[in-house]
């Protein structure tokens, strides 16, 4: 049975997770660690400068489990690096409370657990489905359903494996179940958010800022996760970790960005 480390960035008792752990226990030895508290849009982090703590925790369900002081991503590298005394055959993080589209994948700290199990050589998968407070459908059913989707990635996964430095990114759409359409294999989309800066003084005169959500705006372009979540469907994006844009690659090196005379510089430096 292969071992799966499910971890998420929305905390270790995020009722997600949950549905995570209970969908693939079924088909693998599950292992958790999470954080301890909610790290959404924590990006891909690492913490440097302070030791982490690691507790068993107990799930809602009464299983077993652990939590980090550290970030989504810290979870990752301890339970790669040993912590839980195995290291994983596949990371899954998810079920993240709120999608994970577009310019998204930067900020989630659900995708960047998936992005460091592959920097460890691990295959990761990202589940995300739309926010508790934002979906149509009640998340007792939202939940199982991206559970059982999670899961028929994960057999695939565990079957096929990955390329290297790759990983999956997953929304499901919050629909009704009998409304879903399937699965479409995407590329990154677009979303833009509308934030607002607003201004305010703290109690001792001091001005603070609060960048505020207005709202996203989402372009749902044919063959995009954005596209397909608005479609109905289920989105898996291959997703890597090279950012290189390749298309560039020639312009770029065509602005000759070379010094005229690099030695020069050589020279100077030298005599500093
Ligand atoms: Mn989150």
């Amino acid at each position: 049975m292969p071992t799966i480390l499910v971890t998420n960035d929305d905390g270790v008792h995020a009722p997600g997770l949950l549905a995570l752990k209970q969908a693939l226990s079924a088909i693998a030895e599950v292992l958790v660690l999470a954080p301890e508290r909610n790290w959404s849009a924590s990006g891909h982090s690492k913490t440097m400068h302070k030791p982490l703590r690691v507790h068993e925790v107990t799930l809602a369900d009464g299983t077993p489990a652990f939590s980090s002081s550290g970030g989504p991503t810290d979870c990752v590298a301890l339970a790669a690096e040993g912590v839980l005394g195995k290291r994983p055959d596949l990371v899954v993080s998810g079920i993240n409370n709120g999608y994970n589209m577009g310019s998204d994948i930067t900020y989630s700290g659900t995708v960047a657990c998936a992005l460091e199990a592959t920097i460890y050589g691990i295959p990761g998968i990202a589940i995300s489905t739309a926010a508790a407070k934002r979906s149509p459908i009640d998340v007792a059913l939202l939940h199982p359903m991206a559970g059982r989707y999670a899961r028929l990635v994960v057999e695939r996964v565990l079957a096929e494996g990955l390329p290297p430095d790759t990983l999956l990114n997953v929304n499901v759409p919050a629909v009704a179940p009998s409304n879903l359409k399937g699965i479409e294999i995407t590329r990154q989309g677009k979303r833009r958010y509308k934030d607002e800066l607003i201004k305010r003084e703290d109690p001792y005169g001091q001005p603070y800022y609060w960048l505020g959500g207005l709202g996203v705006i989402d372009f749902p372009d044919d063959g995009t996760d954005v596209g397909a979540i608005a479609n109905g469907f289920v989105s898996v994006t291959p997703i890597g970790l090279d950012y290189t844009r390749h298309g560039f690659l020639s312009t770029l090196a065509e602005w000759h960005l070379q010094p005229e005379h690099p030695s020069q510089d050589r020279d100077e430096e030298s005599h500093v």
